[in-house]
């Protein structure tokens, strides 16, 4: 599934007829590999007066080996503050210490000449106090300010770079490290433009980062092929035993997956009326229960509102949408979902944004999203969590299959100017499985390069 564009401006003839014609330039991004550092140069960590994080978060980038400057809390300077580097691998800015409108200048004065030198694939990463817990309506605007500069910034990135904020309600600041690492690293290669809420939860400790899943068990719907087959082979290697689900047709690819990763095959339909229970009772026997369950499986039968069949229209709800709701009532009645258990649900860019000939498919993506939002409370109570994750515009056979111009324009119409890849989605998949990642509920996250296309 090449991106012969992207590869043809890697090129020096490419090169040169991409900057005359004003084309763009996507860049090769920098994905994760087992062993890789977190960084690819040093962190300049930085805050406005007052601020909670910077601390903590430069003592946690210490311990992960990250060369960091600009020693917090620091003063803005003009000169962007901390020692100045030829690249910064990522600047953090901690802007929880911002309670009015005037004091957003301090991001300007630090982020203003150090945004130049942040290097390739570098990271911009924000954290804020969620406006929705301020009470006074300037503390609110100055932290809902930082939204609509992170977007733009996300824009204004180069190279491979992306910018995101994180929001820490107060009662969270110890419960972010598993995120902010997400955040930070090639993980969330194609992750920007995003804006995340961390609340308070329990997260467990993780003894190793390069296997945050060790110990657990993971299952993965439609993981024959695609995005399913990469997120299965993703929790594997960050140490989880995976029970990979898809069609009985689906049979042999699905075996070719789950031997590759010393994994578990568990054929069915996921619509059969005793799938859910059937599911649950093999998790318990087997396993004693499931740690991480992703709803992964989902079809497309595009076609104009128009000329829609009714079976397109019920195939399409029932396997992306009304599966999932069933098989979350049998996880949560049977007490199948561990403590520290997660949920992840993969929708749709286009659930949030609509799309052309995709009524069915937009409509069960959607809800997705309010099946998330409305469980996150109770799976808190237990606690458990339940996030959707909405790719964009990803390269497998679902985008394979669209017409030569659609898909053309769909790869570029986002900032990092490129399609993903399955494995983008999966590394969001499994920092959403982590045991420590707790105060993330209810949450979605879009892995779509920050595409044009929703919110
Ligand atoms: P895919 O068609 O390559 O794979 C889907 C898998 O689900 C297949 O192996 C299929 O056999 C399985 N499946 C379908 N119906 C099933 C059922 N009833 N029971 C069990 N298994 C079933 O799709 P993909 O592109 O890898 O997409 C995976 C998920 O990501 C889907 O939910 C899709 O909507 C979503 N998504 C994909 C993109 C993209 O660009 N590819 C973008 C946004 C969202």
């Amino acid at each position: 599934m090449s991106d012969w564009y992207q590869q043809f401006t890697t090129t020096a003839p490419g090169r040169i007829a991409a900057r005359r014609l004003g084309l763009p330039r996507p860049a090769i991004l920098r994905r994760y590999r087992p062993g890789q550092p977190l960084l690819e140069g040093p962190a300049l960590v930085g805050g406005a007066s007052g601020g909670r994080l910077a601390a903590m978060i430069a003592s946690l980038l210490k311990g992960a080996g990250v060369d960091v400057r600009g020693e917090p809390p620091t003063q803005p300077s003009p000169t962007g503050g901390g020692r100045p580097a030829d690249h910064w691998g990522a600047i953090v800015f901690d802007a929880t210490g911002i309670t009015d409108v005037g004091q957003l200048a301090q991001l300007h004065a630090f982020l203003a000449p150090a945004f130049r030198n942040l290097g390739p694939c570098g990271r911009l990463l924000l954290l804020g106090t969620t406006p929705e817990s301020c009470r006074e309506p300037a503390r609110a605007a100055a932290q809902r300010a930082l939204d609509g500069f992170v977007r733009s910034a996300a824009k204004e990135a180069r190279a491979g770079a992306t910018a995101n904020l994180l929001y820490v309600s107060e009662d969270a600041d110890h419960g972010v490290e598993s995120t902010v690492r997400f955040f930070l690293s090639a993980r969330s290669a194609y992750v920007s433009g995003q804006v995340l809420r961390a609340g308070a939860g329990k997260p467990a400790p993780t003894a190793d980062w390069e296997r945050p899943l060790a110990g657990r068990v993971a299952v993965v719907t439609g993981a024959a092929r695609g995005i399913g087959a990469a997120i299965a082979e993703t929790l594997a290697r960050d140490g989880a035993h995976v029970v990979g689900v898809d069609l009985p047709a689906q049979g042999a690819p699905l075996a070719e997956v789950v031997n590759q990763i010393h994994g578990t095959a568990f054929q069915v339909d996921i619509t059969h009326q005793d799938a859910p229970a059937r599911l649950a009772a093999y998790l318990r026997e087997r396993h004693g229960g499931v740690d991480v369950f992703v709803h992964n499986a989902g079809i497309t039968r595009d076609k104009l509102l128009v000329n829609m069949r009714d079976e397109q229209w019920a195939t399409v709800l029932a396997i992306n949408l009304e599966s999932q709701l069933r098989i979350n009532a049998a996880l949560l009645e049977g007490n199948v979902l561990r403590k520290s258990g997660r949920v992840v649900c993969i929708s749709s860019t286009s659930g949030i944004a609509g799309n052309r000939g995709q009524t069915n498919y937009a409509a069960s993506k959607a809800g997705i999203i309010g099946m998330v939002q409305a469980l996150a409370p109770a799976m808190a109570q237990r606690d458990t969590t339940i996030n959707a994750v909405a790719p964009g515009f990803i390269e497998t056979a679902m985008t394979k299959a669209m017409p030569l111009a659609t898909r053309a324009v769909g790869r570029r119409v986002n900032s990092l100017s490129q399609g993903g890849l399955p494995v983008d989605v999966a590394e969001a998949v499994a920092w959403l499985g982590q045991p420590g990642t707790a105060g993330v509920n209810g949450q979605v996250v879009r892995v779509c390069g920050q595409s044009i296309v929703g919110a």
